[in-house]
């Protein structure tokens, strides 16, 4: 695999954390159903520590979008913006995180022996930077022994800095004119800008919360079995919604701002208690869970389209003065779809809604079946016991609960 690189100048990077404020949230009734329901196709000896704890998992199922408010690294795990990365992003698109990583990223050379190689520039104001253009030929699969345990270590980082001499790049660089005391000096280094992660890491993080579960299920710790099944069953959900795949999540690219929710919030609040089915049968072992993932989010992308296209033919032709009402909520009034415009738009979908949600309790059953499968189908009669909060994870909890309250996220908005 050979990427081209611009190598062009290092600037200070700074995630930068663009704070929205947004209304009280009210809207989780579907995370919390799919998590809910989830429990009820585990096999016999699953299920009693899952009803046991049927609230936790149930409550938890929010866990992962009250993160967003602490950190800003939760929001990239909810979505990918998999129509960022061409025409055919299931094929080109990398399903191993680290190779995805290096393929999409920006290469830097950094060097403190020799700066009168930074050409056209003062050196003062660029120190220990090399300033290259048009590198071209780097050679991931020679960087990627280098920098796979890195990725794995640092999973949410942004950039790394390995020595020159040490990842194999040093050929393609001579060309440039880099003298062999600069290449192999430990001092210079190549520097990995993350350019991919931004757009969304939910397949990579999905699999990697797997593992966690698959070794809380190994070392008999309801603790974690519950937190990480609680976890994952909130993503799984997320990778079950057409505008969780797209850069234009929430319709803000053709002019159908709000859709996210829309979609996600209001039409399962509406209709799903009354009108959907979710009996979905059991829970299947899965083989190759990280392939199974890439299949769910290709499944769900192909929804896309009409998501879009339904709304935008129906904006246009419903009676513009009934799109939009009033309704009071928590004793606070909110602007938000009509009953008969979400019907409509609900039933020109055609069971999409209820189709995704049924494949989300599916999935989630499924994946937590896998997970104790793979390790080793632990006894849970021994480890049935009712899980209650600690001290320290109450007042986490309720610092959490706090932010929430305040209404400032980090990142993305619209990606419950
Ligand atoms: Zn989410």
């Amino acid at each position: 695999m050979r990427i081209k690189v611009t190598v062009i100048i290092v600037i200070v990077f700074s995630l930068s954390f663009i704070a929205f404020t947004v209304s009280p949230f009210w809207g989780f009734y579907a995370h919390k159903e799919i998590n809910r329901l989830a429990v009820f196709t585990l096999p016999a000896d699953m299920m009693p520590v899952f009803k046991k704890n049927i609230e936790f998992i149930t409550a938890q199922s929010i866990g992962p979008d009250m993160r967003r408010f602490a950190s800003a690294n939760e929001g990239i795990r909810h979505y990918i913006d998999i129509d960022h990365w061409g025409e055919t992003p299931f094929e080109d698109v990398p399903h191993s995180w680290s190779e995805a990583i290096l393929k999409f990223a920006d290469y830097y050379v950094l060097t403190d022996t020799d700066t009168t190689l930074v050409r056209g520039l003062d050196h003062e104001s660029l120190p220990k930077t090399l300033v290259i253009e048009n590198v071209e030929n780097i050679d991931v699969e020679k960087l990627l022994p280098a920098f796979r345990d890195k990725f794995s270590r640092d999973l949410y980082g942004k950039r790394w800095e390995m020595p020159l001499y040490s990842v194999g790049v040093t050929t393609s660089l001579v060309d440039f004119g880099l003298p062999s005391n600069v290449l192999n000096d430990p001092g210079t280094k190549v520097q990995i800008v993350d350019r991919f992660s931004s757009f969304g890491i939910t397949p990579y993080n999905i699999s990697f919360v797997h593992q966690q579960l698959t070794r809380a299920f190994e070392n008999h710790d309801l603790k974690r079995i519950l937190r990480h099944a609680a976890d994952i069953g909130h993503y799984i959900a997320d990778a079950h919604v057409p505008l969780h795949t797209s850069e234009n999540y929430n319709g803000q690219l053709t002019n159908q701002k709000g859709i996210h929710a829309f979609w996600e919030t209001r039409l399962p609040e509406l209709f799903a208690e009354d009108e959907y089915n979710y009996f979905v049968g059991r829970a299947e072992f899965i083989e190759n869970v990280p392939e199974y993932i890439w299949d769910v989010l290709e499944d769900t992308h192909s929804n896309l389209e009409q998501v879009l296209a339904i709304e935008r033919k129906l904006t246009e032709t419903f009676p513009s003065d009934l799109q939009f009402c009033f309704e009071e909520r928590n004793s606070r009034t909110v602007r938000t779809q009509c009953r008969e415009f979400s019907r409509a738009y609900h039933d020109e979908m055609d069971g999409m809604v209820e189709a995704q949600m049924r494949k989300a309790i599916q999935s989630i059953g499924s994946m937590w079946m896998s997970a104790w499968i793979l390790a080793g189908e632990p006894d849970m009669k021994q480890i049935a016991y009712e899980y209650t909060l600690s001290d320290e994870e109450r007042e986490a909890l309720q610092e959490l609960r706090n932010k929430t309250r305040e209404g400032i996220i980090k990142g993305r908005d619209h990606v419950n």
